[in-house]
């Protein structure tokens, strides 16, 4: 039986990030989940926590060290779109997703990083996605955010590598979340043609490989970029 860690999910109240923390719990973890809404699955610790401020990160996972002990392993799964056409982009469509999403993830692992350390022992993982290294008409705010998640997973892995410490990013296709929903369905027929698998996937898809990738036989892992996306980035 592998060791129960203590592990902490961003986002954790719907989608992705919901999925994740019911597949830790299913493995026996200790489990906590941040929401600004809502709360996370039956088992898990629920706390309040925006991403886009140092501060609310900080205690959050002050809250979740008191119950649980230090943060193990952490997933960085927060995240918005705001689509438009480039031309279109304000400013502000820009930064604010770059925010949530790269500079978000940056202060969680930041913060993550602490007691991993003193630990000599954690697992980073950024929820990405395809389109970071594929690109997408529509998301250049979008798309440049889960690309940055590469570079940071691969630089926090050559500084802190030689701790104990992995971090991998995760990198989605179309999963059926209130995200994609939210897509008009002309273009989610264009994707589905595109995804060589013939269909979407289910959040537990994606669950169920980020617990693989913070477990005990995923330890030399580190740097990497693993695809859920039924073979639509396929070399990207
Ligand atoms: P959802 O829109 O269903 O959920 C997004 C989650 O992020 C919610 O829990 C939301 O909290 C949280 N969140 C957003 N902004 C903040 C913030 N500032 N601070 C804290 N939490 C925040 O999205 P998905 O489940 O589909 O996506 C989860 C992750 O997976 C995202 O990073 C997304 O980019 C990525 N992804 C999704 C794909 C898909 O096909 N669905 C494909 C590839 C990647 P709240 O409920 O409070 O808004």
């Amino acid at each position: 039986m592998p060791e129960a860690r203590t592990v902490l999910v961003t986002g954790g109240n719907r989608g992705i990030g919901r999925a994740i923390a019911e597949e830790f719990l299913r493995a026996g973890h200790r489990v906590a989940v941040t929401a600004r809404s809502g709360e996370g699955p039956d088992g898990a610790l629920t706390v309040r926590a925006d991403v886009t401020d140092a501060g609310s990160v900080d205690r959050a996972f002050a809250e979740v060290e008191a119950a649980l002990g230090p943060v193990e392993v952490v997933v960085a799964n927060a995240g918005v779109t705001k689509d438009t056409l480039l031309m279109r982009m304000s400013d502000e469509d820009f930064t604010s997703v770059v925010d949530t999403n790269l500079a978000g993830a940056f202060r969680v692992a930041k913060r993550a990083s602490k007691g991993m350390l003193k630990a000599r022992f954690g697992r980073i993982v950024f929820i990405s996605s395809v389109v970071g290294l594929y690109g997408s008409p529509g998301q250049v705010n979008y798309a440049a955010s889960k690309a940055g998640l590469v570079g940071m997973a691969r630089s926090i892995t050559r500084e802190l590598g030689a701790r104990g410490i992995t971090a991998n990013v995760v990198a989605p296709g179309f999963i059926r979340t209130d995200m994609t929903d939210a897509l008009p369905e002309a273009q989610q027929a264009e994707y589905l043609r595109s995804i060589p698998a013939g269909r979407f996937a289910e959040p537990s898809e994606v669950a169920r490989v980020v617990a693989w990738v913070a477990g005990d036989d995923a330890g030399y892992i580190s740097g990497a970029v693993i695809p859920v996306d039924g073979g639509l980035g396929m070399g990207h």
